[in-house]
């Protein structure tokens, strides 16, 4: 057997076209602040990206970058201005931010209704209850697409996560579950992580642990998301042992071009989201004539 590889890059870039064709029709455009704080090499790489793909389906992004020594109680206050700005529809905080900064403190001020990244213990509430009105974060919203993009009735199935962070595992195992499925998380403390993996009919991987996840870990028959990015030798890698898993998985995600397209691709998705209630919230309608924003 050999699985079917699950192509991110081009879900993301259909689902990019389709949100432009969407935004197309606004006469004004949505938003999206990046707060980046520091001269961190990747974040600035990351922005750059970002920055890219908002301006392709017509989101502006203004990305405000602040000294690296900026205090708790500035960056708070630069964050309070937008939230207060109307114009402004989604804000993210580029992390991870310089280490003298409490990132779960700056995060807790921004306004729930522009957290486009969902990292808000609000949002995260929201999710954890099952409640739809939740800003999902873009990592775990990506993962569902490629899981749905499979055609596979995923209710009820084992979906095991490994990891447990706030922006990975743990918002995936909400949604998850939330889809009906039966969701075990593991984490480093784990025992017998492969016999645990094993069990799995969905796994996802999220631990940053090069090619952890061999072949003889995985069901026949598994559906495999890996989320890891990792650097070996200069190369880029997963947390699966890709070359050997895909004898034995019927799907799984490459890395690059797997999960990491699709979460840029729902960071837009949640901005336009966040600006499509903001209009409605004032009086407004948008143009997505309920089809693809699920808040409208
Ligand atoms: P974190 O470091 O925050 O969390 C890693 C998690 O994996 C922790 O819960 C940790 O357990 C667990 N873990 C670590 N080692 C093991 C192990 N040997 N066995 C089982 N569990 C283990 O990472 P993130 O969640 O932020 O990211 C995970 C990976 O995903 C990284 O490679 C990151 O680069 C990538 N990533 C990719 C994205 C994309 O768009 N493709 C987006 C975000 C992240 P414990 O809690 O006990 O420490």
């Amino acid at each position: 057997m050999s699985a079917q590889i699950i192509d991110g890059k081009q879900a993301a870039a259909q689902l990019r076209e389709e949100l432009a064709r969407k935004i197309a029709k606004e006469e004004e455009k949505p938003v999206l602040a990046v707060v980046l704080a520091g001269e961190n090499e990747a974040s600035k790489v990351y922005v750059r990206n970002k920055k890219k793909a908002a301006a392709e389906v017509g989101i502006s992004c203004e990305v405000l970058e602040l000294s690296a020594s900026i205090g708790e109680h500035a960056l708070q206050e630069v964050i309070e201005e937008l939230n207060e700005n109307p114009h402004i529809n989604g804000i993210i905080v580029q992390l991870p931010l310089p280490e003298h900064l409490d990132s779960q403190r700056i995060l807790n001020s921004i306004r729930p209704e522009k957290d486009v990244d969902g990292f808000h213990p609000y949002n995260a509430g929201l999710l954890a209850v099952g409640n739809p009105e939740a800003v999902v974060s873009a990592t775990p919203r990506g993962i569902l697409k490629l899981l749905e993009s499979t055609g596979i009735d995923f209710t009820g199935k084992h979906a095991v996560i490994i990891g447990r962070s706030n922006i990975v595992g743990r918002p995936t195992a909400a949604l998850l579950l939330n889809h009906d499925c039966t969701v075990t998380i593991a984490h480093s403390k784990t025992k017998n992580l492969p016999d645990l993996v094993r069990q799995g009919d969905i796994v996802v991987a999220a631990c940053g642990r090069p090619k952890i996840v061999k072949k003889d870990w995985v069901k026949p028959g598994a559906l495999v998301i890996d989320v890891g990015i990792n650097r070996v030798e200069g190369k880029l890698c997963g947390d699966v042992d890709f070359d050997n898993v895909r004898e034995v998985a019927a799907f799984v995600t490459p890395v690059p071009g797997g999960v990491g397209p699709m979460t840029v691709a729902m960071l837009l998705e949640n901005t336009y989201e966040a600006f499509c209630r903001q209009k409605q919230k004032s009086g407004h309608s948008c143009h997505c004539g309920g089809h693809g924003c699920s808040h409208c």
